[in-house]
């Protein structure tokens, strides 16, 4: 990743070293490159050239305002699943006509704030069940405007990615069946306050394969051609997202190829496009810096734990998730490496971000950096131990700002309040 690397010895954000960007903010602290959000941004929008494709970048992965904000002003759109969501992507400045929100459990409330958004509403729903559709239909017509959907399809097509994050199989929860789908979009005709110009699909996340999408897409086109023919009036094709990124030697799909088969199955429809990728954009502009707090020797193996723990970054233990380590000090030529688990300090036997992992000698105080940390990172932490959020810097060059500080007990306690009765309780 030509974003990080060393210079003069140190690993480097760009043109910041990392060791600068710990004595000014302290660790752990994410940081990402703004050059790498654009490079990656630019090769998606660059393979779909000639394409009518709205780029709605997927806000679960990386929530932060500044990344959307950049995003924003390259020409994406949002792919939210919740309110918040969406009101983080228009707080970023994005407009509603490029928003498109997903998701199996879209309430009300959020249907409402979804259909009043910017007083035109978002671009599209993708709608994933029959009684979603029939509340939606509902409160649209409440409100007396028409809400635009894709019907999200479930293509039964294995993803070939990790059990947890595969979506497209007859199993998953996600979507209707491909064999219901002309049922659904001929009752989703009759119904009031909607109006299907849309049909979605997203298979899973962490795609290496570009098989899955070729078997998916060649069977999304026989399905439009056939809701077509049932007088469905067709504008648009949603191809989701999880296109996969490099963690551990794995070959990343090149989004060039990805557009080709876009190309070969798709455009020959004359739809517009939307793509929702994610993890592809922001996984590999993020690292998490941490320190050394402790190197313990026990018997045969050799423990670093850090000051980032599980809370920080989940995905090891939630998905057995490989990421690079690193150390932020360029090991000299000679170094001998050694394997060593990298552990974090919250009190649970899966805060572990890898076992027997070669690294150099290191010692307390040593900085070390979790390398593809830019997606589920960050977005997917918690205050687990009381740990506060781990803050996010964002560089450009050889500038560096916290776009997310640290927070303190006090903004950490903030919503909590105690009762009047709790001190009598006790008496
Ligand atoms: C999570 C998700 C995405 C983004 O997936 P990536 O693998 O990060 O590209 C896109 N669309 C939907 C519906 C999703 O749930």
């Amino acid at each position: 990743m030509p974003w990080f690397s060393y210079r003069e010895g140190v690993l480097h954000a760009e043109g910041v070293p990392l060791s600068a960007i710990a004595k000014a903010v302290g660790t752990p602290a994410y940081v990402y490159s703004v050059a790498a959000l654009t490079d990656r941004y630019t090769a998606l929008s660059e393979a779909f050239a000639g394409l009518p494709a709205l780029i709605a970048y997927a806000v679960k992965a990386n929530g932060n305002l500044a990344v959307l904000r950049h995003l924003g002003s390259l020409g994406a759109g949002a792919d939210v699943v919740s309110a918040g969501e969406m009101q983080l992507a228009l707080k970023a400045g994005i407009a509603p006509n490029k928003i498109i929100f997903a998701g199996v459990g879209k309430t009300a409330d959020e249907m409402r704030a979804a259909l009043r958004a910017g007083n035109t509403g978002i671009l599209q729903f993708n709608v994933e069940s029959e009684p979603e559709l029939h509340l939606l239909s509902q409160v649209a017509t409440e409100l007396g405007v028409v809400a635009p959907i894709a019907i999200r399809i479930n293509p039964d097509i294995d993803a070939k990615t990790h059990k947890k994050i595969t979506t497209g199989k007859a199993e998953n929860k996600f979507g209707i069946p491909i064999a219901r789908a002309r049922e659904i979009y001929a009752e989703a005709m009759k119904l009031p306050g909607i109006k299907p110009l849309a049909v979605h699909v997203h298979i899973g996340s962490q795609l290496t394969d570009l098989a899955p999408y070729d078997a998916t897409f060649a069977r999304l086109a026989d399905l439009v051609r056939e809701l077509r023919a049932d007088g469905v009036p067709l504008a648009r094709i949603d191809l989701g997202g999880g296109l996969g990124i490099r963690y551990d030697g794995e070959t990343a799909p090149d989004p060039r190829a990805y557009a080709d088969l876009v190309r070969k199955h798709i455009a020959p429809l004359g739809c517009e496009l939307a793509l929702e990728p994610g993890r592809f954009i922001v996984g590999n502009a993020g690292l998490l810096l941490c320190g050394v707090t402790y190197v313990k020797q026990a018997d045969a193996k050799r423990f670093l734990i850090l000051d980032a723990g599980m809370n920080d970054l989940i995905r090891p233990a939630l998905y057995e998730a490989h990421h690079g380590i690193v150390s932020v000090a360029e090991p000299a030529a000679d170094a001998v490496y050694a394997p060593a688990d990298v552990v974090g300090p919250v009190c649970e036997t899966g805060d572990t971000f890898a076992e027997e992992r070669p690294l150099p000698p290191m010692q307390a105080g040593d900085l070390l950096a979790i390398l593809s940390a830019g997606a589920y990172s960050a977005a997917m932490a918690s205050t687990y131990n009381a740990r506060p959020l781990a803050p996010e810097v964002l560089v450009h060059g050889d500038r560096f700002a916290i776009v997310r500080r640290r927070p303190t007990i006090e903004d950490m306690t903030v919503l909590e309040t105690q009762p009047t009765w709790l001190d009598k309780a006790a008496s």
